[in-house]
């Protein structure tokens, strides 16, 4: 033991000079510092690249992000800490640990210890094609209510749920209070994630218009006889929706095809799968083609030479979403890293640490901007389809990231 004292007195000086600051409240204080590493998982035991890990020592972030194993190594000041580990910018998917950080020592978190958690509750609408629930249920072991349409007339109901997935294929019919509760939704901090013909929730499913000619069966854009009464294309907007039809448009002519190589144009999904290409089968034809598109939307995925956009984020410009997590005591901010001011970071922290953040130009909202997120996937998410492994990551990357 002695001899164990002594070398760690011994090391300490010989780092001395190299893992250690100065004390912002004591400046005469040296801070020593250890390393934790560890892997971070979903509930059930799903892996987790890509999630935010950190310190927060008065204002002052100690970050790492795991890799595509989950893993991560984080420098931390020694002592007693808080260890918070976040799927995406933290608001819905969240866990803090108290760790002991040994000087100059590494502490290796035993596995299967870091789970993340879900903050809010979460809903899915089912539909015919589509069943994201069995990856965000069944798979990654979070839990979520099952809605019906008719329960997007219950705006009450609606802002209880961190997030609604809308899957392709919907039974029942949108108009236009629904859309207007959902547009209220989003702005208020509310997320989105609707794949192929769930595009009818943002953009108007044609039941809500007058003098359909065909009875209003389908919401078929441009392409279509002109007597049915929709528009003949991109230029004409679409009836219904609460997304700005010039922003997204799209038209129900894939075909059931392989699309290899497709290009992954987000850097943060690039780390994450660990690839800049991607292999995608739509294995149903008449999937949603995205026509035109437009900011606010970004894209994330596209196929450069005959699909174009495939998948794509829109950040929904306000910051009403603030005031819903300060209620539960968190609130997401844009850290900006002191000296490093080009790095920055969104994470949910404590209420109680935010005047520290405040204080270094930090503001509270995600660093993408806007309240709520909505992700669009022309693609199917059901895990007994054919969604190959690097599908499946990326929608599990959708998932934590709304
Ligand atoms: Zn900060």
């Amino acid at each position: 033991m002695k001899k164990f004292l002594l070398l760690s007195i011994a090391i300490s000086v010989v780092f001395a000079f190299s893992s250690c600051k100065k004390d912002k409240d004591n400046p005469d204080a040296v801070v020593n510092f250890g390393y934790v590493s560890g892997k971070v998982y979903t509930p059930s035991g799903v892996p987790i690249p890509a999630a935010s890990v950190f310190v927060d020592d008065h204002g002052e972030i100690y970050f790492a992000r795991t890799d595509k194993n989950g893993y991560f190594y984080l420098r931390v000041p020694e002592g007693e800490r808080e260890l918070h580990v976040q799927g995406g910018d933290g608001s819905m998917f969240r866990s803090v640990y108290s760790i002991t950080v040994e000087a100059d020592e590494v502490t290796e978190l035993p596995d299967n210890y870091l789970k993340i958690s879900q903050a809010v509750e979460l809903a899915y609408i089912p539909g015919a094609y589509d069943r994201i629930e069995t990856i965000l249920i069944d798979s990654m072991g979070y839990t979520a209510d099952q809605l019906a349409v008719s329960d997007l007339d219950n705006p009450t109901l609606m802002a209880s749920y961190g997030a609604i997935f809308l899957n392709c294929g919907k039974s029942g019919v949108l108009d236009s209070a629904k859309y207007a509760n959902m547009e209220e939704y989003v702005m208020n901090g509310g997320n989105i994630y609707a794949s192929d013909y769930a595009v009818e929730y943002l953009t108007g499913d044609g039941y809500y218009t007058v003098n359909l000619n065909d009875g209003g069966s389908a919401h078929n854009h441009h392409g279509d006889v002109p007597n049915n009464n929709m528009r003949a294309g991109c230029n004409t907007p679409e009836i219904g929706g609460f997304i700005d039809d010039a922003t997204l448009c799209t038209d129900k002519e894939g075909p059931s095809t392989m699309v290899y190589q497709a290009e992954i144009v987000d850097t943060l999904i690039q780390a994450f799968l660990g690839k800049t290409h991607i292999d995608i089968e739509y294995d149903l034809g008449a999937w949603e083609v995205i026509k035109d598109l437009t900011t606010p939307w970004e894209i994330l995925i596209q196929d450069p030479t005959t699909y174009g956009p495939l998948a794509a984020r829109m950040n929904i410009p306000t910051s009403a979403t603030v005031r819903r997590q300060l209620d539960q005591g968190w609130v997401t901010i844009c850290h900006f890293p002191p000296g490093n001011p080009g790095n920055v970071q969104t994470i949910t922290i404590s209420v109680n640490a935010l005047p520290a953040h405040l204080a270094h130009g930090d503001y509270v909202g995600s660093c993408l901007g806007g309240a709520g997120t909505i992700f669009f996937t022309t693609f199917h998410n059901h895990v007994q389809g054919n969604v190959g492994p690097d599908v499946y990551q990326m929608l599990q990357y959708f998932i934590m990231n709304l």
